[in-house]
């Protein structure tokens, strides 16, 4: 079996010059994660608060975490210390709890947009017509301890990668819709968060940035 460090080796060697790789660590023990930072990644991704206040004090500090799950409102408090970037942003309520915790510790937090472009109902993010509405609203870009800097997205969970494609496309669309709109003046709306170990060479021919990869570099989770 590959070592973690090929395996990070091995995908990196892939990725098209400006997509940055975020090693997603959900259900990997910490001594795994510091074989990956011994191998030079600095970026990991975590999808549940409670694993990534666990994990981030027994590691080292240059870390940034990317938080990647559904977040409930209460447990922004416990996060907004450790998180480099919230990338599940889903309502405008979150996004104003999100900048009130930000203010109360005197931090500014980078967030990202979630979009819902696939299929499951189980995944969450905003509609393309909800995110439309509330750019219109003004409810996007007022926030002074918060840069909204782009967007995420997951595709549908599907071997059909023409349905994967439509999808990341769609992401694609409405990114440079809110780029052109309410964030044209904006100096950090210029991520894009998409692809996972499956689908992430689709994900950078739609222009993602950010590719979220699991499985990939650690092996399958044990839930
Ligand atoms: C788990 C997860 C990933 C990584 O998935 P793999 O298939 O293991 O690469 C990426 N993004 C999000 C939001 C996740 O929850």
């Amino acid at each position: 079996m590959a070592s973690i460090k090929e395996n990070l080796e091995k995908v990196k060697a892939q990725l098209p010059e400006g997509v940055r790789l975020i090693a997603v660590s959900k259900f990997h023990p910490v001594e795994e994660l510091a074989e990956a930072y011994e191998a030079g990644q600095r970026l990991f991704g975590e999808n549940r608060a409670q694993e990534l206040v666990a994990k981030a004090p027994q590691l080292p500090d240059d870390i940034r975490w990317h938080f990647i799950g559904h977040l409930q409102k209460n447990k922004v408090r416990a996060i907004m210390p450790h998180v480099s970037v919230i990338e599940s942003v889903d309502s405008v309520e979150l996004l104003q709890l999100i900048e009130k915790e930000a203010a109360r510790i005197d931090r500014t937090v980078d967030v990202l947009l979630q979009l819902h472009v696939a299929q499951e109902e189980t995944k969450s993010g905003f509609s393309v017509d909800e995110i439309l509405e509330a750019a219109d609203a003004g409810q996007l870009t007022c926030y002074p301890h918060v840069h909204v800097c782009g967007m995420m997205a997951m595709a549908s969970l599907t071997d059909d990668m023409e349905q994967v494609a439509r999808e990341f496309d769609t992401v694609r669309r409405t990114y440079l819709t809110l780029k052109d709109g309410c964030f044209d003046e904006s100096e950090y709306f210029n991520e894009l968060s998409m692809g996972m170990s499956d689908d992430w060479q689709v994900a950078v021919k739609y222009g993602a940035t950010l590719v979220r990869i699991g499985t990939a570099i650690f092996g399958p989770r044990v839930y």
